[in-house]
């Protein structure tokens, strides 16, 4: 992630702000441009955009942002959409007249926006269902039941599958204690969830990259059903750590692949947050890892990528014990992962048009509230391992504070609970 300055004041500014510290100026995303704006009231719900880049545009707030308190990004002023390009991949909320949805909801959309951020960096195209019925990307966040019915996190032909519950911190770290799991996070799950979309999009149907893919991670045609069996019934194989980046990441190619494409995704949005913060490292001992190269993560090469990560995740790690924190990055990446992660980076490579501004690709006109469609069952069993830094934002207050929790008109309808369908 980038850092934004504040385009009235120039104060320091974050992804997630609405308001600026110091001058109160609103704040939005705009993702023309990727970037965070300032904006002055233009009266009539319009705000102009005072950074340079807009030249005095005209924006509307999604509506997500100015009446539920859930999204900060802009909508430009003659569009007649209602949503952002993010919140347009929500097909699906939680029941907002339940007392902890609002939150939940809030802490889901605001994972997904930083997802869609570093897949625009990467130059890689996310069309919504609107707009490529097909093919498009979207999300629902549902509940289990109250009747024990239980809703599994997964993908299933570009519908993913979140259950809000994992918006919750303690159930989320009870499931992860519970698995075994280092790491697991709301972010990890949407970078997870979505290796499996841009699988179908980007190595499934691409004689380029199937064979290689094959090689690397496996026959993906094995069966995934009996594979999920054999993983819950055995465990995963003994040194898996030589070979995989995480233990569900033996179940089976499929989430090999999604695993891998997850701490990709990690290790690019870590990566670009520490050169955009300027974080070098320059100890006494020249022996001891040293970090001084600055190059975009966007223009950087996987071997510059790697030589960068080892010495910044050393850092990391030795900064959360002295926190009194786990480490911040549990993993070691032997020689057959860093292949696969290389795997992941040509693919993406192959695919991003990097000459385009970053940005969450939906074409105006898209702006449908969400419904409370009940679409099919996923198919995947998920509550994936997944591996993620939440990167923490920095002490001074930076992040919006979070939604206000009493009632407010809502646009979308709350799916009713959904019906077990995957195991774990
Ligand atoms: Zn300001
Ligand atoms: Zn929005
Ligand atoms: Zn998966």
């Amino acid at each position: 992630m980038k850092t934004f300055h504040c385009n009235h004041c120039s104060h320091l500014v974050f992804y997630e702000n609405v308001r600026c510290e110091r001058c109160e100026s609103l704040l939005g995303y705009v993702p023309e441009l990727a970037e965070i704006s300032a904006f002055e009231d233009a009266g009539e719900g319009r705000w102009r955009s005072l950074h340079p880049g807009a030249e005095g545009a005209l924006f509307r707030q999604c509506h997500n942002y100015a009446v539920e308190n859930v999204c900060n990004w802009m909508i430009p002023a003659d569009s007649p959409d209602v949503l952002c390009r993010a919140c347009q991949l929500t097909l699906t909320i939680p029941n907002l007249s339940a007392p902890d949805n609002r939150l939940y909801w809030y802490r889901l959309e605001m994972a997904k926006r930083r997802l869609l951020y570093t897949l625009a960096e990467l130059g890689l195209d996310v069309k919504s269902r609107q707009a490529d019925p097909e093919h498009g990307l979207a999300f629902e966040f549902l509940e289990d039941g109250g009747d024990g019915s239980r809703v599994m996190t997964g993908h299933d032909n570009g519908l993913i599958t979140l259950n809000i519950a994992e918006a919750d911190d303690a159930y989320r770290e009870k499931v992860r204690t519970a698995m075994g799991e280092p790491y697991r996070t709301l972010l990890g799950h949407f970078r997870h969830e979505t290796g499996h979309y841009y699988f179908s999009q980007l190595v499934e149907n691409n004689p380029r990259w199937l064979e290689p893919f094959r090689k690397l991670f496996g026959d993906e045609s094995v069966d995934y059903g009996e594979a999920l069996k054999a993983y819950y019934r055995d465990g995963a194989p003994a040194e898996w750590q030589a070979s995989y980046i995480s233990a569900y990441a033996t179940m089976h190619p499929w989430e090999d692949w999604a695993e891998t494409w997850a701490h990709y995704m990690l290790i690019v949005d870590v990566l670009d947050t520490s050169t955009s913060y300027g974080v070098a490292l320059l100890p006494d001992d020249p022996s001891e890892p040293t970090l001084t190269d600055r190059t975009p993560v966007e223009d950087a090469s996987f071997e510059n990528l790697m030589k960068r990560w080892f010495p910044l995740t050393y850092a990391l790690n030795s900064l959360n014990r002295s926190l009194g924190m786990p480490d911040g990055y549990p993993f070691t990446l032997a020689a057959p992962v860093v292949e696969k992660l290389r795997f992941v980076h040509r693919v993406i490579e192959g695919a991003g048009d990097k000459s385009q501004p970053r940005e969450a690709a939906t074409p105006p006109g898209q702006g449908a509230a969400q419904t409370g469609a009940q679409p099919a069952a996923p198919i995947e069993a998920s509550p994936a391992p997944l591996q993620s830094v939440d990167v923490t934002p920095a002490p001074q207050q930076p992040v919006a504070s979070e939604p206000p929790l009493q009632p407010a008109p809502v646009a979308a309808q709350a799916a009713p609970a959904k019906r077990a369908t995957r195991r774990r």
